[in-house]
């Protein structure tokens, strides 16, 4: 049995987070940055470097490049003032996928990133409303502030209208006349000046001044220093102090302003999030909700990182520790399978190094060698039988058809196709009842396609070719039902089921979801199949 206190510790030291933005944004800068700060690296920029030497020194390490496996940015763990951060990966670009959505389910808070000039984009909505979905904690950053950018006002009215959050500005930009000149603090009453480092290579030096100091005037002008003021006064007389409940519940998001790249606004930004952020929320099980601090081990899975290599087919499982404390050798009981097992090879990621797990707490996340017995969203526990909530299904936004090179293996094809989607790889959608024809591939991203097609080859022997098909939107149906097989000919959209059977619609365009949902108005078409 676990000591509470020891737990409640533990816990509390415990910050499990992702960075939610779109393609540009300054994410991996952002996350170099983080690093810096953490006193994991000396000098950001070296991230790379470093890596490449890494390979070498660990045994892990060296089994993961020969099989190929890339797990190196999955997580990152590193400290910062006592505390121990944990920063899941939402890859972006080409490698968005399923995964990145998944990715949030294993977190307990998000730091949104946005670009000054671009505001609101299209990654970040989406990856917004799957928080949305955990009503999880989410923190503000405004990046690039020092190029010539959107008016903070303006950029807090976008984002209160577009993703429906509230607003609190923790630190407030000086500009004068189109030059970033630092932020004010409004909680410290104190302004930082921006100096620009060299590439940004070492934490940004920092002095605090208060609003109305004398150096203030000199170094941000009479006319930067009024508009501060009168901009301040504005924020104090429109808010109250921030609600912590809104904040644990999502509803409002402190934020900050600064810039990645010259690292200026990152310790404020820092030292807020890791005060701040509340505890993690409990979590549905089949057995009702379970707090972190619950003295049961649990724990789910929430990425399979699959082998590329044709000669191994391990592959590694990451493990979301959401109750009660792991210690090392212990035996846990994979509940789906109804049998105890020891988890192999069981790995943290501390600032870059790898390292065996000697225990784990809720908001750690452990990767494991996995034999092929892990599907997403398993639960693991010592020995309690409980099962967390199925992770849910995201919408697909790319859709295929599998074409067979050599007709003889449509038997493997058929196992692998259903083994890739259980798995969680690829959506696989079926005719609905009553209609003939073929499997369709749904992923988030374009990718998961390629890596479909590579997987079928190397491991079931099936050679195909994927033909994108011209839908774009999936939207499971709820409430009444709608007549599947015979949408298509109406052009509603294209019905279809799932791979748990649950009744899908594909569509062509947004014109085509809106028309289906008129013709059908006692039908929801929701974003999230239920999974299973
Ligand atoms: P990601 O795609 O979100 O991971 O973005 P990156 O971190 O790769 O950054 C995209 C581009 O924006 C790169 O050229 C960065 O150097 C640049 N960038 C990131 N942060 C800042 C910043 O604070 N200011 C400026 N001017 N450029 C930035």
């Amino acid at each position: 049995m676990s000591d509470p206190q020891l737990l409640q510790r533990e816990i509390a030291r415990r910050k499990t987070f992702a960075i939610i933005s779109h393609p540009d944004a300054g994410k991996t800068t952002l996350t170099e940055k983080l690093l810096l700060y953490g006193g994991a690296i000396q000098l950001a920029g070296a991230v790379k470097a470093k890596r490449a030497r890494a390979h070498a020194v660990s045994d892990y390490l060296e089994m993961e490049r020969e099989r190929g496996i890339s797990i190196q940015s999955s997580v990152l763990q590193f400290p910062y003032k006592g505390r121990l951060l944990s920063l899941v990966d939402t890859p972006g670009h080409a490698d968005f996928s399923e995964d990145t959505y998944r990715a949030l389910m294993a977190t307990d808070a998000a730091i949104m990133l946005l670009d000054s000039a671009k505001g609101v984009e299209a990654q970040t909505k989406k990856l917004f409303r799957v928080c949305k979905l955990r009503s999880m904690p989410i923190f503000s950053f405004v990046n690039k502030m020092d190029r010539p950018g959107r008016d903070p006002f303006e950029l807090i009215g976008e984002v209160e209208e577009v993703l429906g959050i509230g607003v609190y500005p923790i630190t407030w930009p000086i500009t004068v006349r189109g030059q970033f000149k630092g932020v004010y603090h409004r909680l410290l009453r104190q302004v930082f000046l921006f100096q620009q480092v060299a590439h940004g290579a070492e934490m940004a030096p920092m002095q605090a001044h208060d609003l109305y100091a004398p150096e203030l005037e000199q170094a941000v002008e009479e006319e930067g220093v009024k508009q501060l003021r009168e901009d301040v006064e504005l924020l104090d007389a429109a808010g109250d102090a921030l609600d912590t409940g809104k904040l644990a519940r999502g509803e409002v998001t402190p934020m900050f302003f600064g810039s990645a790249l010259t690292n200026f606004g990152l310790p404020q930004l820092l030292d807020s999030f890791v005060e701040m952020m509340p505890q993690p929320a409990p979590r549905a099980s089949d057995k009702g909700a379970i707090t972190p601090d619950d003295e049961r081990f649990t724990a789910f899975v929430f990425k399979i990182q699959a082998n590329m290599d044709r000669a191994h087919r391990d592959r590694i499982a990451f493990v979301r520790v959401c109750s009660g404390q792991y210690e090392r050798g212990m035996k846990v009981r994979h509940v789906r399978l109804d049998r105890d097992i020891r988890l192999t090879n069981p790995v943290q990621f501390l600032a870059q190094e790898r390292t065996v797990v000697d225990d784990g707490f809720a908001g750690d996340i452990i990767g494991v060698f996995d034999p092929g017995i892990f599907l997403i969203g398993d639960t693991l526990t010592d020995g309690a039988n409980v099962k967390y909530a199925p992770l849910p299904q995201f919408p697909p936004e790319h859709f295929g058809r599998v074409v067979m090179v050599d007709p003889m293996k449509r038997k493997q094809l058929k196992k692998g196709l259903e083994q890739l989607a259980q798995e969680g790889s690829v959506q696989l959608f079926r005719p609905p009842e009553g209609r003939e024809g073929e499997s369709i591939l749904g992923a988030v991203g374009e990718l998961q396609f390629d890596v479909v097609k590579h997987r079928l080859l190397n491991e079931y022997g099936a050679d195909v070719r994927i033909e994108r098909l011209s839908w774009n939107i999936a939207r499971w149906v709820e409430g009444e039902p709608v007549p599947l097989a015979e949408l298509e000919s109406q052009l509603y959209g294209y019905g279809a089921l799932d791979v748990h059977g649950q009744p899908v619609v594909l569509f062509k365009g947004d014109w085509q979801l809106e028309t289906c949902a008129k013709a059908f108005p006692k039908t929801r078409f929701v974003e999230l199949g239920a999974g299973a």
